[in-house]
């Protein structure tokens, strides 16, 4: 773009607010304390226990003395956190932003070659698991001499977690944090290719959650009498920053729950009289879907329900607008690489503002953000449909070690691609339209075709193949593959769903398989997904 040419940016509604970015993560998290030290902070949900705030700070240096000084992670080392939501994921992700090493968060239901694929590439020291993952990540620890702790019963070679909690936390290293160090590193594809290590520093975190619940007036009310549930996963960044983060950053009680299920979902929000629920549309799904379950339960308490991750439809808005009567209902929208939030509904802010249905917010404080035309890079005005870019302190650093992928998705300007198709209205409301990249989301959960296209092809009977998304009611979207067989291979459908389904956590699983004579391609041999994606809207090929 010519640099005389004015660039249409678009800001909040609200006023930019004062960021401490200076400080580290945890320190940020834990600013004002002192204010609610007696507090519950971690509330079990399965369990029923407590741990207050103080209770929260004291372990989690305790962990980050022992992780030094018993296991001997130092600043910059990974560690991996393979676990279901916890309190000791949250005591192991602070403990690693005390010792200004970071976090690898993974899912424990991946099958060890997708774990073992994010140790290898994060370089991870040490895995903080349960007994049952233990079995699919002890080859490749023991081959590459890293450690494993376990929070429940540890199998023999394993240090229990209980041993950490043994550290000093008089006796911290004393190490200098950045603002520019990493603290987390999810993995993500992007708009592109296999999943890379997104590198979120102290001072992106930090600026993220203040974006939300900072200020006077925050775009994410929160205050420390709410209690939020904590149900989606925190290897998840939605989960981690805006429940977990600005939970701990505002003093409310974090409810933790391991895995949705409606019913122990509804007794713990009458239980704990849940104020704050943050969703993605599947949950949603299931709340409209049994309505006659929820009626039985009292949902007057939940003050604010949000839901992101995936887009939510606007008949599922109006169902939930009627279960949580009391309840301000709107939509957020993250990407990992944006740290994650990029825009939230005005309707949580303190003094809120009336918002459409279907649109996704209006962009945090503290940033810029602007819809450029594909083709010719140009900033669009108002109204108009084109690819959303965000700059801000927010954003990731890049991705670890892949700088070309970096190159890729951050300018030179500093402006970061979703690769998401979006227009802002005339009242600054985002609405998101299409998808320019190739992410299927399934409940919210990434996957990559790159990824699941690379399997395919290790079949012997497959000699080029392209995985594309498919519209699905209960999940959003699911991964269907279009394949091209060898010669007069016999392969069938079903063999080629099992091959994959043995190689990948569930929701990977390829849901259909088409047999194609060749798959779409530009000259220079880019998969043409649009055309395939167009076959499918068209009515599912035989
Ligand atoms: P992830 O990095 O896993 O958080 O996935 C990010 C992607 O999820 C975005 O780039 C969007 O494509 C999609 N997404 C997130 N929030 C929303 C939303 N509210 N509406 C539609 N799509 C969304």
């Amino acid at each position: 773009m010519a640099p005389e040419a004015k660039e249409i940016i678009f800001r909040s509604k609200l006023p930019d607010i004062y960021i401490p970015k200076h400080l580290p993560l945890h320190s940020y998290c834990f600013e004002n304390i002192s204010t609610f030290k007696t507090r519950p902070c971690l509330i079990n949900g399965a369990t029923g226990q407590v741990h207050t705030y103080a209770d929260v700070e004291l372990t989690s240096r305790k962990v980050a003395s022992a992780l030094h000084h018993q296991q001997g992670i130092n600043k910059g080392d990974v560690i991996m956190i393979l676990l279901p939501n916890s309190p000791e994921f949250v005591f192991s992700f602070l403990a690693a932003s005390y010792l200004g090493a970071v976090s690898t968060m993974a899912n424990p239901f991946f099958t060890p070659a997708e774990i073992t694929k994010q140790a290898k590439a994060s370089d991870t020291k040490l895995i903080i698991t349960q007994a049952s993952h233990v079995p699919k990540v002890k080859d490749y620890a023991s081959d590459n001499s890293i450690k494993i702790v376990c929070i429940d019963t540890a199998p023999e070679s394993c240090i229990p977690f209980t041993e950490l909690l043994s550290g000093d936390e008089t006796k911290l290293p004393e190490v200098e944090i950045s603002s520019d160090d990493v603290v987390a590193l999810p993995y993500s594809s992007g708009t592109t290719g296999l999943p890379k290590g997104v590198m979120l520093t102290h001072k992106g975190l930090v600026t993220s959650v203040a974006q939300q619940v900072d200020g006077e007036n925050p775009n994410l009310w929160i205050h420390s009498e709410d209690v939020m549930i904590c149900v989606l996963p925190l290897f998840h960044i939605y989960s981690l920053n805006s429940i977990l983060l600005c939970g701990l950053r505002t003093g409310a009680g974090i409810l933790i729950m391991q895995k949705f299920d409606i019913v122990p979902f509804l007794e713990l929000v009458e239980r704990y009289k849940v104020t704050i629920g943050p969703f993605v549309p599947p949950i949603v799904l299931a709340i409209a879907n049994n309505e006659e379950v929820v009626d039985r339960y009292d949902m007057k308490s939940m003050r604010t329900v949000m839901s992101g991750a995936a887009p939510l439809g606007k008949e599922l808005e109006d169902t939930v607008r009627r279960k949580f009567p009391n309840a301000k209902l709107g939509q957020g929208y993250g990407m990992t690489e944006a740290g994650p939030v990029l825009a939230m509904c005005l309707a949580f802010a303190k003094e809120p503002f009336e918002i459409k249905s279907g649109a996704c917010g209006t962009v945090v404080r503290n940033a810029e953000m602007k819809i450029v035309d594909p083709e010719t890079g140009l900033s669009l005005p108002r109204n108009q449909r084109g690819e959303i870019c965000i700059r801000g302190d927010q954003i990731m650093k890049g991705y670890l070690n892949d700088p070309e992928s970096t190159k890729a998705t951050i300018d030179l300007d500093g402006w970061l691609h979703t690769g998401d198709i979006g227009l802002i209205d005339d009242d600054d409301e985002l609405f998101i339209v299409d998808r320019l990249k190739e992410l299927i989301k399934y409940k919210g959960f990434q996957v990559a075709p790159a990824e699941l296209e690379a399997l395919l092809l290790t079949h012997p009977d497959i000699s080029d193949a392209a995985v594309v998304p498919m519209v699905s009611e209960a999940a959003g979207e699911v991964p269907v593959a279009f394949v091209v067989k060898i010669n007069d291979s016999s392969v069938t459908e079903d063999d080629i769903k099992q091959f994959v389904s043995k190689q990948v956590v569930f929701y990977k699983r390829i849901n259909r398989v088409f047999f194609i004579d060749s798959i779409p391609k530009s000259p220079s041999g880019k998969i043409l997904r649009k055309e395939l994606r167009a076959k499918l809207a068209a009515g599912v090929p035989n």
